[in-house]
């Protein structure tokens, strides 16, 4: 059985491979290129691919003759995956959901709160050497304690970020999903976005990327997002239409946004960078040694019950 990993991973998780599996770890950093994800499809048994790996159906189908038969994608997200695609090309595809819950709703409450609170702001006029001490109005933000935050996609993410909401900062939760959720706190189900986009100080983004949700964040969702309210995309950036997102900014329709991630990642346009009300964060959701060392054991061990014969853990 061989087996391609298609990043560096953390020293335990590459030590692990290492010593179930023949693989072959790729040292490039970089997405693969579609020549290079056609032989892994071709020389491989298994892939454990991750973001920005484009397994497009035009790569299944150039690939010839296939001899993967596991993507065990390292993420929960696999919108870089057509899943329909792989299976059509006889190929499973599993994911790593809830190892990425935590440090992800983290990431979520950095932004808002370095957004609403100015923080970004406030380190780059320190490190300027401008700053000219403190007074009764220098800077000021948006208080974040006990305000209404909405989050769409109420699933694993959006469940830990709306628990930080209301246990950390008191805050009154609203949220659109596409099921009402069974929740252990108060939050208010409002199926219609755009009145839950009207309804609250803070927007967080934790639906999947994809087809379905592309451009869910468009213009008439900014246009009933109260202009003194503050957007938080953790999700994927394709869920935002990002020209009509940096419209509204430079109009005052929107107050602020903290973006974790970027409709043409790993570009970001220039309008963002020069606006002090945006948060930007380069992908960093999960970003931790043992939130990535969790993804990769969780990826392995899809690939173990592959190879086993035994029932896939995690299936998508
Ligand atoms: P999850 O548990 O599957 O939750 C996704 C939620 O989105 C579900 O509640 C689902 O609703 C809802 N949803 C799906 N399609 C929708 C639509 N069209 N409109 C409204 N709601 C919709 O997934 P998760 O583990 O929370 O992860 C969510 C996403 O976060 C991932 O897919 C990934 O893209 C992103 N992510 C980003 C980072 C990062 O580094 N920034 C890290 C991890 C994950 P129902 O439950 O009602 O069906």
């Amino acid at each position: 059985m061989k087996l391609l990993i298609t990043r560096p991973m953390t020293p335990a998780v590459e030590a692990r491979a290492r010593t179930e599996f023949d693989v072959e770890i790729r040292e490039n950093t970089l997405p693969m290129s579609r020549r290079e994800m056609s032989s892994a499809l071709t020389e491989f048994d298994v892939v454990v691919p991750t973001l920005g790996d484009l397994f497009s159906a035009q790569v299944f189908a150039g690939a010839g003759t296939v001899r993967c038969k596991l993507l065990a994608n390292f993420g929960v997200g696999y919108n870089h995956i057509d899943v329909e695609a792989a299976r059509a090309a006889g190929i499973e595809v599993t994911n790593t959901p809830g190892a990425v819950t935590d440090a992800t709703a983290d990431i979520a409450m950095t932004l808002l709160l370095t957004t609403a609170r100015r923080a970004g702001e406030g380190e780059r006029l320190v490190r300027s050497g401008q700053w000219q001490g403190w007074h009764p109005t220098q800077m000021l933000g948006h208080h974040v304690t006990g305000k209404r935050v909405g989050i769409v996609g109420m699933g694993r993410i959006g469940q830990a970020i709306a628990r930080r909401c209301h246990f950390g900062f008191g805050m009154q939760v609203a949220y659109q999903s596409r099921n009402v959720k069974d929740l252990d706190f108060p939050a208010e189900f409002t199926p219609d976005l755009h009145k839950l986009a009207a309804s609250v100080d803070f927007l967080v983004l934790a639906v999947p990327g994809g087809a379905e949700t592309r451009h869910l964040i468009n213009a008439q969702v900014l246009e009933a997002v109260n202009s003194s309210a503050i957007l938080v995309n953790i999700a994927r950036g394709e869920v935002v239409d990002e020209a009509a997102l940096i419209s509204a900014l430079q109009s005052g329709q929107i107050a602020g946004a903290g973006l974790d991630v970027y409709e043409f990642e790993p570009k970001v346009p220039q309008a963002l960078c020069n606006m002090e009300n945006v948060t930007l964060l380069p992908h960093l959701g999960t970003a931790t040694e043992e939130v990535r060392s969790s993804m990769g054991h969780m990826a392995l061990d899809n690939v173990v019950a592959h190879v086993a014969g035994r029932a896939l853990p995690n299936p998508v």
